[in-house]
């Protein structure tokens, strides 16, 4: 088993140098139009509750399920997920998927970092519980329960009873760990919702990702659903 290469490894973390060990990586997906505290406290409680050595949020650059819709442009959604994250060491942001051409699928990137990390290195996909429902039918989804556990992570108020059924019933050897965050009913809708009416998103996301919004300017155009 080779230890990782630095070089090859690019922004991501630095995991698997001790072949005497396993290392957990998380992964958080999204469009991150914006990022917010419901993407963080998951993510953050994903690694408490799971013993993960670091979680990488990956900004998607084409979302599959945001065809046709407005999006703000990778860079700014990579750049409020970077300011949202910088302050915490366990965090980390990685460009792979708004740098890569065409639709972003999970699939493909799951199977890359596959490639570059050593088998010592689990790879655990963190996702909504919504998002979960659809991942049965998402782009290669063999190759997803292959190659990663699946964190779904619990909304409030959501009930998982369809969840465990469409993913027991969908003939495909998912291994999906449910994780109750009880924390928050956000949304980036919402919070792009309240730019639109003029109201605060103070406390919704981080400060710094606040400021760069209204910097930017971002959601003051017409609704995008
Ligand atoms: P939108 O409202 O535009 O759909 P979103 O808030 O769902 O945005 P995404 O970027 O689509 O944000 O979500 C990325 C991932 O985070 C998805 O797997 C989604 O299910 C999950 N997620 C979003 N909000 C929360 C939350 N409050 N708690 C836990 N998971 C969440
Ligand atoms: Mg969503």
């Amino acid at each position: 088993m080779a230890a990782p290469n630095p070089d090859t490894l690019g922004d991501l973390p630095r995991l698997g140098q001790d072949e005497g060990r396993t290392y957990r990586l998380g992964i958080m997906g999204g469009t991150f139009d914006p990022i917010h505290n419901g993407h963080l406290v998951a993510a953050d409680q994903a690694r408490c509750d799971l013993g993960l050595d670091t979680v990488v949020f990956m900004p998607a650059g084409r979302p599959v399920f945001k065809e046709g819709k407005v999006v703000s442009s990778p860079s700014d959604r990579y750049a409020m997920t970077l300011l949202a994250t910088a302050a915490n060491p366990n965090f980390a942001v990685s460009r792979m998927e708004v740098e890569r051409e065409g639709l972003t699928y999970t699939a493909d990137t799951l199977e890359r970092l596959r490639e570059l990390y050593p088998d010592n290195v689990e790879l655990y996909f963190i996702t909504g519980a919504d998002a979960v429902l659809d991942i049965v039918s998402w782009h290669n989804a063999e190759r997803i329960a292959d190659l990663a556990t699946i964190v779904a992570a619990t909304r409030p108020g959501y009930n998982l009873d369809h969840v465990v059924d469409k993913i027991g019933s969908s003939g495909i050897d998912f291994d999906v760990i449910y994780l109750e965050v009880p924390a928050l009913a956000i949304s980036s809708s919402y919070l792009r919702d309240r730019v639109r009416a003029g109201q605060s998103l103070l406390y919704l996301t981080d400060d710094a990702v606040v400021g760069y919004i209204a910097k930017r300017g971002l959601y003051t155009g017409d609704a995008d659903a």
